[in-house]
């Protein structure tokens, strides 16, 4: 193996850290402690445990954590009636509706009801315009998360060709904004793209955002390009084993050889959402009192 090894794992115990110092601080400032609330609606597994690291995480961080669980049958109303009084809540500065939502709930509608100072997971269309037209809201967790490994490998972004494999709302377009706020030349790649491979080859930078397991192989990619991994895929179990392995959508191991840094799955993008969304709740906190929010977040 020639490339080195992102390590999102390493990178985001320190925003940790940091978060944990400036959370303290906070409470010192503020008399109270930050708070994210996390609402979950019916019983999906996934979902629960995502929630719950969450949870741990806030608390770990020092920052109050503040759980709300409906039935999967709950209504629109009940759920946007919890939102309202988060909303109003001065003890919640972030607030979170775990998705995916049961079916007969539009999950467009539940989060343009969030507050958009409090939409820490940078979903609601305010934020998203924010965003694009270069003013300061919030920005999605895992590309947010992806722009720090970058800069801390790279430094300056200028110039760079950057292509994002990818276009949804929460990680590709988010994704290719930041590059192109950060003079990145962009392009997104999408699942009608022709000559995916000779388009990757023109890349510094690629950020791949798919979600099929180990799609972008090594010849695709421009000897010394850094590589972002953000798909999570579950192999099917090897014969003798409960669980399939986790792998991203790129071929690791051979991309390893041609690429100048690369984040491994699991280890490398993933670890730094979390640690994303408690910073985006800190710098929330910060602002919601009317406080400067501390250079190192
Ligand atoms: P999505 O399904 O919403 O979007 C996938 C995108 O890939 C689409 O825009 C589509 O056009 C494109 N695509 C599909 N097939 C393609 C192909 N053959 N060639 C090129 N492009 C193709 O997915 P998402 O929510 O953006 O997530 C993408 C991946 O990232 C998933 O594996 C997901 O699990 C993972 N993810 C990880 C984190 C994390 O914390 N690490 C967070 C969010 C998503």
């Amino acid at each position: 193996m020639t490339a080195t090894r992102i390590d999102g794992k390493a990178f985001a115990a320190q925003l940790r850290d940091r978060v944990g110092k400036d959370a303290a601080e906070f409470e010192t400032r503020a008399g109270r402690k930050a708070g994210l609330a996390v609402v979950l609606v019916g019983e999906d597994p996934a979902s629960q445990v995502y929630v719950g690291s969450k949870g741990k995480a806030t608390v770990a961080a020092g920052m109050a954590s503040f759980e709300h669980k409906l039935p999967a049958d709950a209504s629109a109303e009940d759920l946007l009636a919890l939102v309202d009084r988060l909303n109003s809540d001065p003890s919640v500065d972030g607030i979170l509706v775990q998705l995916p939502l049961p079916g007969h709930l539009d999950e467009q509608s539940i989060i343009s009801a969030i507050s958009p100072d409090k939409d820490v997971d940078g979903f609601h269309v305010i934020n998203a315009g924010r965003l694009s037209v270069g003013q300061s809201g919030f920005v999605p967790c895992t590309p947010l998360g992806c722009m720090m490994l970058l800069t801390d490998r790279l430094g300056d972004l200028s110039g760079l060709e950057a292509v994002v494999i990818g276009r949804s709302n929460i990680v590709g377009k988010p994704m290719a904004q930041l590059l192109l706020d950060a003079n990145a030349t962009v392009t997104i790649a999408h699942s009608r793209t022709k000559d995916l491979p000779g388009v990757v080859k023109r890349a510094d930078i690629v950020v791949a955002a798919v979600g099929r397991p180990e799609m972008v192989k090594a010849e695709w990619l421009k000897p010394g390009a850094t590589v972002i991994d953000v798909g999570i895929n579950r192999l099917p179990p090897e014969p003798g084993t409960e669980k399939g392995r986790l792998v991203g959508d790129v071929a690791f191991d051979e991309a390893s050889e041609i690429a100048g840094a690369i984040t491994p799955v699991p280890g490398g993008v993933g670890p730094m959402t979390i640690a994303v969304l408690l910073r985006n709740t800190l710098v929330a906190a910060y602002r919601n009192e009317g406080l400067d929010v501390p250079e190192d977040l």
